[in-house]
């Protein structure tokens, strides 16, 4: 549906109005659920988006959205953001921490292909990143950053014109400063075409909010959890345990920081209003991975791809978005490259491993062939097994390399994957470890080494990546 049907649907009020009610609450926007890939495409073809804006919210998991069902009131800003755009209801990370998932983010390619897999890698120069593309397309590029994984050693920074990381030590309260230099930067970006990556790392832990967030979502907790990344560290070490009460209190906190970056979120939304931005640019919004709060017995992340660290929220408005369309059908964040490309009416680059979303509208094709979607885990801390994720629409199968150990479960009867049922359905294992077998087969480039500092390898471990 295009968006001129559906503001005819709204209504008889102008573009810009409808966009403004969807945005701040002013009025009410029907939710429509479309079939898979619908064959009538999720972006009226006749409107081209000229700017891109790719908006990563580090450790925000999509279930503790409300656009995504999530009872608690965390996420206006972003629920109406939502509301005005696309909602991917089932997006998979190829891993389960930053650095990999981020450079799949921004080339388009699994961990296997791109090869950074490791603290101590960076992207190889032959891999291009999505900001060179859109540099060579002749974009003026800017990133603000907010954790060390996606600094300039790892390679990430390549294309970007502007590229400024922003340290954020482990204790101190959010929110960061990505979103004012965000805020500047729109102010002046004047005309020409850009591209803007805004990493935000308010969600991570340690977990922390101003009180006045803390206050609407912390319950009364009597416990020793404090949400700091040490504490989690000291509970991976077996030094201390969490019952279900902690966990509760962890979730209140991580909740509090969510309802903080929406705030932010508001502010930046509301610029991008104020410079008639919405008119001309797809603006994205992601997260890397989430976090565990003991579903499967951890914390953090970066161990395990079950769904609390596996799925994670992609949200795209641009001009002529289907408002308020939630598309069922798995996508990954593989993905975000193709379909941006496609969105910017630029050529496909055609090497990556994900697809262009939004493609039904262009080739006029309905329902995709099934896809099989994959996430890898080689953790160079104190993650000694290598694990991998492989998945279609209704099953995940999880495979621990060094163990042996394959669990099966089947989301639409266990979407909490509580309960292996791979002994049951001997067959399926079989099939989904022939998928990964060929999956792994596929040779990728070859990350070269870097070395860390003692003053970044300290670093890394107040944020609990290195023991
Ligand atoms: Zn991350």
């Amino acid at each position: 549906m295009s968006m001129n049907a559906r503001e005819e649907r709204a209504g008889s009020v102008s573009r810009r109005e409808f966009l403004k009610r969807s945005l701040y609450g002013g009025g009410t926007v029907a939710l429509a659920t479309l079939a898979p890939f619908p064959g009538c495409g999720l972006f009226d073809s006749r409107r081209t988006a000229t700017n891109f804006i790719l908006i990563s919210i580090d450790t925000l998991r999509a279930d503790h959205l409300g656009c995504y069902g999530y009872p608690r009131s965390v996420s206006p800003a972003i629920d109406r953001f939502a509301a005005g755009g696309v909602l991917f209801e089932d997006v998979t990370s190829p891993a389960p921490w930053t650095l990999p998932a981020h450079t799949s983010m921004l080339t388009g390619l699994y961990p296997s292909r791109h090869g950074v897999k490791s603290l101590t890698q960076r992207l190889d120069d032959s891999v291009p990143t999505l900001a060179e593309i859109l540099a060579d397309h002749g974009f003026r590029t800017a990133a603000f950053v907010n954790c060390s994984h996606l600094n300039r050693k790892h390679g990430l920074h390549r294309g970007f014109d502007e590229f400024r990381y922003i340290f954020r030590s482990a204790g101190e309260i959010h929110p960061s400063r990505i979103g004012d230099l965000a805020l500047r930067w729109l102010d002046g970006a004047g005309g020409g075409r850009f591209f803007l990556f805004l990493h935000f790392y308010d969600v991570h832990s340690d977990y922390r909010s101003k009180e006045t967030y803390e206050k609407q979502f912390v319950r009364a907790y009597s416990g020793e959890a404090d949400g700091t990344t040490a504490q989690f560290k000291r509970f991976r070490d077996g030094e201390i345990v969490f019952g279900d009460d902690d966990a509760t209190h962890l979730v209140d906190l991580y909740d509090a920081q969510i309802r903080q970056i929406d705030d932010m979120m508001k502010r930046l939304f509301r610029k991008i209003d104020a410079t008639g931005r919405f008119d001309d640019t797809v603006v994205m919004i992601t997260s890397d991975h989430g976090e565990e709060f003991l579903e499967h017995g951890g914390v953090l992340h970066g161990r395990t791809h079950y769904r609390e660290v596996s799925r994670v929220p992609l949200l795209i408005r641009g001009p002529g978005a289907a408002g308020g369309a939630r598309i069922r059908e798995p996508a990954s964040l593989i993905d975000i490259v193709p379909t941006a490309l496609s969105n910017l009416e630029l050529p496909a680059y055609n090497d990556a491993d994900g697809i262009d979303l939004n493609a039904g509208r262009r080739r006029g094709h309905g329902r995709r062939k099934e896809r099989r979607l994959f996430a890898e885990a080689d953790h160079n801390n104190a993650v000694r097994d290598s694990r991998r994720l492989v998945r279609d629409r209704r099953f995940t199968c999880h495979v621990d390399l060094v163990t042996g150990t394959v669990r099966l479960f089947d989301l639409a009867r266990d979407p909490r994957e509580k309960n292996d049922i791979g002994a049951g359905h001997p067959e399926k294992v079989k099939y989904f470890q022939k998928e990964l077998e060929a999956f792994m087969d596929t040779k990728g480039a070859a990350a070269p080494e870097v070395e860390l500092s003692p003053a970044e390898i300290e670093r890394l471990k107040s944020l609990g990546y290195v023991k």
